[in-house]
């Protein structure tokens, strides 16, 4: 039995010194967290590989090796952080201060929390020699926050055979604690995400001078269609995973959610149940669905100018199985305006298969939540946000 106490307070001091270092992305500069990683593997003599994909964009990829018999399983967690607007902190974003229980700091949560604990496993698995079955593999990457591409889509193109593993466990996921009683009512294990895509919407007119106005005005036409898919709703489309994460969580929630949850699918009271949730809880609302936000609104070069376009950015969040071009389709009869032009590229994630459920992985993420917290039930989870996983999952 591994000493917990004893590693909570050598992961603490790992994370304590992880968001000490600055890696706001851009730009990054990674490289010295990897240093600092790197002089942790070296005091447990633990081989690693430093890669950049261009210079101070660094990822390291360590292994502790096992006896062969079945394939590596990867651990994974990204280095670099979001920006921080220090005056609405209430200390420091990299003092890393310790307050009721709690660290402070940029990157605490997202990821740096996941790398110290990855990183620590690795140490202890090594310290103690720990007989494995199969490699395995630790990888701190550059640039999960602008989308990978100096990171893990950068090993994936260039260095596969380094990562190549049966199993990655990634950030994702969700312990859900009560707010009342403080127990764990659920642990979510993330087997896949929303796929994000940008799609404008541009509405054409003739310009002129405002003291005349004219029946096709693109704003008027681009607020019309605007006003249209605010009254949408897309349909509710449970997949495999949602659907177990609806029925596991029903069990913890309380009525009338617990009903919601169980009925979203019914022929008469899906609808209701469904608009229900998503008015408690709009994270659920975009779990169920294919979903929508608009975000950047442009148009007009002068108060006394009737413009010629005016366009709108969706950020449309897609269910992984669905097809973009369905789904454009659909925007297309929503907006009823076939004036307005609907302009997208292909999602730049690439598309990837839900990871399976059953599997030996899932199994023991299940059985060891099971052991924690006998109480909560675990699901699999699909994210309504993106991370880096979609690059493995699609290799
Ligand atoms: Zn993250």
């Amino acid at each position: 039995m591994p000493d917990y106490k004893e590693l909570t307070k050598e992961a603490t001091g790992i994370l304590t010194d992880l968001i000490k270092i600055n890696t706001v992305n851009p730009p990054g500069n990674e490289i010295e967290a990897v240093k600092y990683v790197a002089k942790l593997l070296d005091r447990e003599k633990i081989t690693y590989e430093i890669i950049e994909s261009e210079s101070g964009r660094a990822s390291i990829i360590a292994r502790v090796k096992g006896n062969g018999s079945k394939k590596p399983v990867m651990m994974m967690a990204h280095l670099d952080v979001v920006g921080v607007e220090p005056e609405k902190w209430k200390f420091d974003p990299f003092s890393a201060t310790i307050k009721d229980d709690y660290i402070y700091g940029r990157g605490a949560i997202d990821d740096k929390g996941m790398a110290a604990c990855e990183l620590l496993i690795m140490l202890e698995m090594q310290r103690k020699n720990v007989p494995l079955k199969r490699d395995l593999i630790l990888t701190l990457c550059a640039d999960e926050e602008a989308g990978g591409s100096k990171g893990i889509e950068f090993l994936v193109n260039k260095h596969l055979d380094k990562i190549k593993a049966e199993f990655v466990i990634n950030e994702g996921g969700r312990i859900i604690v009560n707010e009342q009683t403080k127990k764990v009512g659920f642990v979510g294990i993330q087997n896949t995400e929303k796929v994000p895509v940008n799609i404008k919407l541009v509405a054409k007119g003739t310009p002129g001078h405002a003291s005349v106005p004219l029946p096709d005005n693109c704003i008027f036409k681009l607020s019309k269609a605007q006003a249209r898919l605010a009254d949408w709703q897309p349909p509710v489309k449970l997949n495999e995973t949602t659907r177990a994460f609806f029925k596991g969580l029903s069990r913890s929630a309380t009525f009338p959610e617990s009903f919601y949850m169980e009925n979203l699918e019914h022929p008469e009271l899906g609808a209701f149940c469904a608009a229900q949730l998503t008015k408690k809880e709009p994270i659920l609302g975009s779990t169920m669905r294919n979903s929508v936000s608009p975000t950047i609104l442009k148009s007009g070069i002068r108060s006394n100018v009737i413009p010629s376009e005016a366009e709108v950015n969706l950020n449309v969040r897609l269910l992984p199985e669905e097809k973009l071009e369905d789904f454009i389709q659909q925007l297309r009869e929503v907006i009823k305006d076939t004036s307005i032009e609907i302009v997208y590229n292909k999602p730049e994630h690439p598309d990837s298969p839900t990871s399976p459920v059953e599997s030996e992985l899932f199994r023991a993420m299940a059985k060891v939540g099971q052991e924690l917290w006998p109480e909560a039930v675990t699901v699999p989870f699909m994210s309504t946000g993106a991370t880096d996983a979609a690059y493995l999952r699609a290799k």
